[in-house]
C-alpha cells in the first residue's frame, strides 16, 4: 500500500476540518490571534487579498451608481432603541462606551471617569446613525436617491469566535440606500445581491445559491433580507453576503421624510447591504487544501513567484540573471481580467524547498523554478497550485510566458467548477424526515466527521416547522431560492401541509 503523502498543513480536512482551518490560517500567514480577546490581527499577506477584494467590489459598486462615505464609530444609545426589532437583534452584543476619560487611581492603576451622559455604542452596524444623518439630507423627492457606501469596520461581541469568520470586530462594507418608492428599493435589493453574486462566482471563484431568508433568519428591522449562501469543504453553508430591504421601518424611525412630487410628505423607502472579511474565511474554506491557501487567480496578491535555483554561487548569480529578465518580460503583461500581472522574485537565502513550499502554503497560483538545466535549455519549471505541489512541468521560457494570462484563468476556471461539482455531489432532495435526520447526523457524534450538505427539502412556511429542525439537528433553511417554484409543489418535511417548492436546509457557519 502506499503511503499516505506528507501534507504542509496538518490536520489533514478529514482528520480535524476546524482544526485545519486555523492552522491554514496560521500556514498561509494570512491572520494572528490577537492580545484582545475576539479581535484578529489581520497579516499582509491576508490584507492584501481584502484589499483585491475591496477593490473588486468598490469598482462594481461604483458602476451601479454609488458613492463612498463615512459615518461615525459611535451611536448614541437613543438611536439604537428606535426601532425595535433592530434592538431586540443587536442588543446583546453590542459594545458600549460609558466613560470618556482615564485617571489615576490610588494604586497607580487608570480608573474610567468622565461618565457620559448618554452611552455611545461602537456601532454592530449603521443603520440608525446613517438614518439620522439621511434625515437631515432628505427634503424632498429631488434629493433621492441615496446611494451610499461606507468601508468600516464593526463591532459585535462575540464569546466564540473563529478567524474570519466571528470575530468581535470586522472588517466590511455597508451600503445604505433611500428610495422615493418601494418599488426601487426593491430593484435596489436585487441589484446588489447581484453583485454579489457575480462577486462570489467571478472573483472569488465561490458558487453561491441566491435567495431570501426565512422570516426567523432575517436581519433585525428589516421586511426581507436576500442572501447568497456558499458550500464550504466540510458541506456546511457560509452566508457571504446579504442585501436587506428596509421598508419604511427605518425611515419612520429616523425620520426619513420627503416631500412628493405630489407635495405630500412621504418616508423614504431604504435599503442595507454587506459583506464582509467572512469572504475571505470562504475563500479558504472553498479552495483551500491540506497543503494549504489556494488562491482565486483573480484576486490573488501575487500571480507568478519565481525560485531562482542554483547549489554554487555562479549557478544561483545565472539563475538569478535569468529570473530578473523573466520577471520584467511577465510583469509587462495584463491578466485576462484586466489588471497588471504580480510577478515577483523570492531572493531569500533560503533552501530552495523551503521558499517553495512557503508560497504553496500561501496559494499562489503559479510557481516558477530556474535552475542550470532549465536556463540550459531556454525553458522554466512550472507548478500550478491547483494540483499537487510535487506536479511540476517543464516549459519553453516564450511559450511559458505568452501562456500565463490563459493558464491563469484556467485555474480560476478550475477552482470554480471543482466547487460546484463539489456543492452538486453533496446536495440531496428529501422527501422523509428519517433519510433527512440520517444525513445530517453523524457516524461518530464523539468527533463528528464531515458529513451533511444542503438537503432540497419542502417546508409549509411555518416558522414551528422550521424551528424544529434547528432544535433536533443545528439544520437552518438557508434561503427560499427565488426559483423555488420549478422545483414543483409538495409537501412539508416535517408536517406534511403544503409547500410551494423545495428550500436548502444545511447546517451553517
Ligand atoms: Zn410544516
Amino acid at each position: 500500500m502506499a503511503k499516505a503523502e506528507k501534507t504542509a498543513v496538518t490536520p489533514t480536512r478529514q482528520e480535524d476540518y476546524a482544526e485545519w482551518y486555523q492552522q491554514v490560517i496560521r500556514a498561509a500567514d494570512l491572520a494572528d490571534n490577537s492580545p484582545v480577546r475576539g479581535c484578529m490581527v489581520i497579516k499582509p499577506w491576508g490584507y492584501a487579498f481584502w484589499e483585491n477584494i475591496q477593490q473588486g467590489l468598490d469598482r462594481m459598486f461604483k458602476a451601479t451608481g454609488h458613492t463612498n462615505a463615512y459615518f461615525p464609530l459611535f451611536i448614541p444609545k437613543s438611536f439604537m432603541e428606535k426601532e425595535a426589532a433592530h434592538v431586540e437583534g443587536f442588543a446583546k452584543e453590542c459594545a458600549v462606551v460609558t466613560h470618556h476619560r482615564l485617571e489615576e487611581g490610588p494604586d497607580g492603576g487608570l480608573i474610567p471617569a468622565g461618565e457620559l451622559e448618554e452611552p455611545l455604542i461602537v456601532r454592530p452596524t449603521s443603520e440608525t446613525i446613517i438614518g439620522a444623518v439621511y434625515a437631515k439630507w432628505v427634503q424632498s423627492y429631488r434629493d433621492l436617491p441615496i446611494l451610499i457606501n461606507q468601508w468600516a469596520n464593526v463591532v459585535r461581541w462575540e464569546l466564540r469566535t473563529r478567524l474570519f469568520l466571528r470575530t468581535s470586530e470586522f472588517l466590511w462594507q455597508e451600503g445604505h440606500t433611500v428610495h422615493e418608492t418601494q418599488a426601487e428599493a426593491e430593484k435596489e435589493t436585487s441589484l446588489i445581491l447581484k453583485v454579489y453574486q457575480e462577486f462570489a462566482e467571478e472573483y472569488l471563484a465561490m458558487p453561491v445559491l441566491t435567495g431570501a431568508k426565512s422570516p426567523g433568519q432575517r436581519f433585525p428591522g428589516a421586511v426581507e433580507t436576500q442572501c447568497i449562501e456558499a458550500m464550504m469543504q466540510d458541506r456546511k453553508a457560509l452566508q457571504a453576503g446579504t442585501s436587506h430591504f428596509l421598508g419604511q421601518n427605518f425611515s419612520r424611525a429616523a425620520g426619513i421624510i420627503y416631500q412628493s412630487r405630489e407635495g405630500k410628505e412621504e418616508y423614504g423607502w431604504t435599503t442595507s447591504w454587506g459583506a464582509s472579511t467572512r469572504l475571505i474565511g470562504g475563500a479558504i474554506m472553498t479552495h483551500a487544501d491540506d497543503d494549504g491557501m489556494v488562491m482565486p487567480p483573480r484576486l490573488t496578491p501575487l500571480h507568478v513567484v519565481i525560485l531562482p535555483i542554483g547549489r554554487t554561487d555562479s549557478d544561483r548569480e545565472n539563475a538569478l540573471a535569468y529570473a530578473e529578465r523573466l520577471n520584467l518580460a511577465l510583469a509587462k503583461l495584463t491578466t485576462v481580467w484586466g489588471g497588471p500581472l504580480q510577478v515577483k522574485i523570492d531572493r531569500r537565502d533560503l533552501n530552495a524547498g523551503e521558499k517553495g513550499w512557503e508560497w504553496v502554503k500561501k496559494g499562489v497560483p503559479i510557481r516558477v523554478e530556474v535552475g542550470p538545466r532549465d536556463i540550459e535549455k531556454d525553458s522554466v519549471f512550472v507548478a500550478r497550485r491547483d494540483r499537487g505541489a510535487r506536479d511540476k512541468f517543464s516549459l519553453g521560457r516564450e511559450d511559458f510566458i505568452s501562456g500565463v494570462p490563459a493558464l491563469l484563468k484556467e485555474i480560476q476556471d478550475g477552482l470554480f467548477a471543482r466547487a460546484l461539482a463539489h456543492r452538486q455531489a453533496n446536495t440531496r432532495e428529501f422527501d422523509s424526515y428519517p433519510d433527512f435526520q440520517a444525513f445530517f447526523t453523524p457516524q461518530n457524534s464523539e468527533k463528528p466527521e464531515i458529513h451533511g450538505g444542503f438537503a432540497l427539502a419542502h417546508w409549509c412556511g411555518s416558522p414551528e416547522c422550521e424551528s424544529k429542525v434547528t432544535d433536533e439537528l443545528g439544520v437552518t433553511i438557508r434561503c427560499l431560492p427565488f426559483d423555488r417554484a420549478e422545483s414543483g409543489q409538495g409537501k412539508c418535511l416535517v408536517c406534511g401541509r403544503p409547500s410551494p417548492g423545495r428550500v436548502p436546509f444545511a447546517k451553517a457557519y
